[in-house]
């Protein structure tokens, strides 16, 4: 059987179903809902996953849609611009020495067209997976409603709540951050207000440390809410929040908010028989520089890869590999992402900003930490 199912057309499973049509294989998505999703999430694709896209044909798509952003900022919330970091020290190591600032769902709808270009790739909406049955050589996914399709491999990227991780009996282990994130998306423009703002701004304060980002559509604040308060309340005071972080004399233009609980979770196996887990079905962690939908697409980009080799073994070296990435990479940059924005101790504060004014202004370190912050340095081998 050639055919592989993927669970989910969020940019993971998509991407997983693109790359696996360009290898050959027939491809069946099944999505819950009766539409590609319109939230907007993820807005920041790093430099390996425009190298992955760009491989898939869907690159140049893409930054048409968004903003190339070869820089990126950490600010003080009392004293402004701390250091600027420049993509461009990457240029040796990197087709793509920028951060492309564009949301998810400007992707997904490429991805879908791509696809089904393809003969025998399809995607069923409104399909809600439930279960797994697995046989010697394929298996069977089964729909809420008792629709079943067949496939020689499932790719799980069905999300946080993913049902593929449910039927397997893998458990999602880790944490959930006492407080929740609220993030605003609004009509203004930035950098009429403050000065020295990059597309993504990550603001220190030990108290209401926020992210500013940019993105085609709009400004975004991200902003920490205390554990114990209401959602409605949140949303009441954040109009004296924002203008704390500039006072127009009148309140933001906001277009719209939401607000989320954050965890930092990995599943205890990215496989089970014939079963992969990618994106956030395998893997959730707070949005603090941006590694969560890469780090999905890279798993679905490694999977693809694998399957093509038809060797089992190569299979579950890439499950291995993906879950270690997610473990020692993702969740631990972005969890020293969180606690460093937050830190309270004055001189760790300090030694902290100190050493990001350093590391901007020597172009050697500057690479080592961009590297690092880029995903590269998760993925391959880097020359000194
Ligand atoms: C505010 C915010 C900002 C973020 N910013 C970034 C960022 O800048 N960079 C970054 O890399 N990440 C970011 N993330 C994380 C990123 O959004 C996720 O990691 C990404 O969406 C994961 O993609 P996915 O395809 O795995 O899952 P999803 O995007 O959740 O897609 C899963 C899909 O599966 C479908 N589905 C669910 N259940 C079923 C089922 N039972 N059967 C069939 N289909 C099902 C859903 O409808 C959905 O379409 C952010 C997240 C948030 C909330």
């Amino acid at each position: 059987m050639n055919r592989i199912l993927v669970a989910g057309a969020g940019p993971v499973g998509l991407t997983a179903a693109l790359a696996l049509a360009r290898r050959g294989f027939e491809v069946t998505v099944v999505e819950s809902g009766d539409q590609l999703a319109a939230e907007s999430r993820a807005s920041t694709f790093h430099p390996p996953t425009l190298e992955m896209l760009d491989e898939l044909g869907v690159c140049d798509d893409l930054r048409a849609r968004g903003l190339v952003s070869p820089t990126f900022a950490y600010r003080d919330r009392r004293d402004g611009l701390v250091a600027m970091l420049d993509l461009a020290v990457l240029a040796g190591d990197t087709r793509f020495p920028y951060r492309l600032q564009c949301e998810q769902s400007k992707l997904t709808p490429i991805l879908l067209d791509h696809l089904l270009r393809y003969e025998g790739c399809e995607v069923r909406f409104g399909w809600h997976a439930a279960d797994v049955t697995t046989h010697p050589s394929s298996l069977t996914l089964s729909s809420t409603d008792g629709r079943t399709v067949e496939g020689a491999w499932l790719i799980g990227a069905d999300g946080a709540h993913s049902a593929v991780r449910r039927a397997t009996g893998v458990t999602f282990d880790g944490i959930t951050y006492p407080e929740r994130f609220l993030v605003a998306s609004v009509d203004e423009d930035l950098t009429a207000w403050l000065d020295d703002l990059a597309a993504v701004n990550y603001v220190f304060d030990p108290v209401e440390w926020c992210v500013l980002l940019r993105t085609p559509d709009h400004w975004r604040v991200l902003l920490p809410t205390p554990p114990d308060t209401t959602d409605i309340s949140e949303i009441s005071r954040l109009g004296s929040r924002l203008r704390e972080v500039f006072d127009p004399g009148r309140p933001w233009r906001v277009a719209h908010t939401s607000m989320y609980r954050v965890h930092q979770r990995v599943a205890t196996s990215f496989r089970t028989g014939r079963v992969l887990l990618a994106g956030d079905a395998a893997h959730v962690n707070n949005p603090l520089g941006g590694l969560g939908m890469n780090s999905g697409i890279h798993d679905a980009v490694a999977y693809a890869a694998a399957l093509a080799t038809g060797d089992d073994s190569a299979v579950w070296a890439a499950a291995a590999d993906r879950r270690r990435i997610a473990l020692e990479y993702v969740q631990s940059v972005s969890h020293q992402n969180y606690e460093r924005l937050r830190a309270t101790d004055p001189d760790a504060r300090a030694a902290h900003l100190n050493s990001l004014r350093e590391t901007a202004a020597d172009p050697a370190l500057a690479r080592a930490s961009l590297l690092r912050s880029s995903m590269i340095a998760s993925l391959r081998p880097v020359p000194a």
